[in-house]
């Protein structure tokens, strides 16, 4: 993916970048792509600027470097910013040409993992009857609404967006919370679709979940929020696997795999996340390092 947001400093946007760019490898690792992994960013300025010229100018970047890195959608970029990146490279993952939204594929793949998650942690095989807040009602966030509201989950969700807001209650009969309560909602599952660093020093003693599972990139503050959710008895699905969906859809579309087999590698996410939590609960180890340990042994 490519992201086109604000930064505070260069340093942040470098930080950002390398810690999407980990978590790509990994993503691609667990859900076996024959993938590496990589993100960039375009530090995008305040005031007025000539988006087009930014675009351009990453188009001939990616080109240059030859395939080793294949661009896609992400945080501020849209279809039409991959179609002009389009114009200088191959590189691209997602165009408007073939409706190269990832997002029903991410959503549709956190669906397979919250089933998986709840049979596990609640005993449960279906979703009805679960109470379940979403952090954020944008492309996947909303989604997934959807979906779970057909399964006949009770919703609680909240965005900046108030307009999302008043569709998810006239929809789904969510009930809206403010975005600074959110996560502390009684619930079965807290499902952080907006930001990353959700789970942070102050989050952490307010949750009142039993399973944190949403779209979000690293949901985590600190590598340690994964062992002070497992020490709380919280199940964590590891963001970069539940949220492999978009991956795996883009990249069937660009090594042109069949679309039978992209589906079956999202049901897939399912299994892939039972097995960290199998051994996450027989090793006494939070799901985060089982998860990370399981990539770098398929790295390795
Ligand atoms: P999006 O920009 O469409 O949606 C984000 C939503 O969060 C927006 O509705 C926004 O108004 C809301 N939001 C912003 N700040 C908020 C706050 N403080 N509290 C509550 N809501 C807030 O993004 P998206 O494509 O739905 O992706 C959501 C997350 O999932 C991101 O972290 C993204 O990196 C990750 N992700 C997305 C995909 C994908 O296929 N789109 C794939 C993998 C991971």
């Amino acid at each position: 993916g490519c992201r086109f947001i604000e930064y505070p400093t260069t340093n942040d946007a470098v930080y950002d970048a390398m810690r999407l760019a980990r978590g790509m490898s990994y993503k691609a690792a667990s859900v076996n792509l024959p993938l590496g992994g990589g993100k960039s960013v375009i530090i995008k300025p305040h005031g007025a600027y000539d988006r087009n010229a930014y675009l351009h100018a990453f188009g001939q970047f990616v080109n240059d470097l030859g395939g080793r890195y294949i661009t896609a959608l992400d945080s501020g970029t849209e279809l039409s910013d991959m179609d002009l990146i389009a114009e200088h490279t191959p590189y691209v993952a997602s165009l408007s040409s073939y409706n190269g939204d990832p997002s029903p594929y991410t959503a549709k793949g956190i669906l397979r993992g919250i089933e998986s998650a709840v049979e596990f942690k609640l005993g449960k095989a279906k979703l009805e009857g679960l109470h379940i807040a979403i952090q954020g009602l944008g492309h996947v966030g909303y989604l997934l609404a959807s979906y779970l509201h057909k399964r006949g989950v009770k919703l609680t969700v909240s965005d900046v967006n108030v307009s999302r807001l008043e569709r998810a209650q006239q929809e789904f009969g969510a009930t809206v919370v403010p975005t600074n309560t959110i996560h502390k909602v009684p619930c079965d599952i807290f499902s952080p679709c907006a930001l990353g660093g959700v789970i942070n020093d102050i989050t952490i003693n307010e949750l009142q979940t039993t399973i944190v599972a949403g779209a979000a990139n690293n949901q985590l503050a600190h590598t340690y929020h994964g062992e002070l959710l497992h020490k709380k008895g919280i199940l964590y699905a590891t963001d970069y696997i539940l949220n492999s969906g978009g991956l795996i859809f883009a990249a069937s579309k660009y090594l042109k795999t069949p679309e039978a087999l992209a589906n079956q590698q999202i049901d897939d996410i399912a299994e892939i996340l039972l097995e960290v939590f199998i051994r996450s609960q027989k090793e006494n180890r939070p799901t985060s390092e089982i998860a990370d340990r399981i990539a770098q042994e398929k790295l390795a």
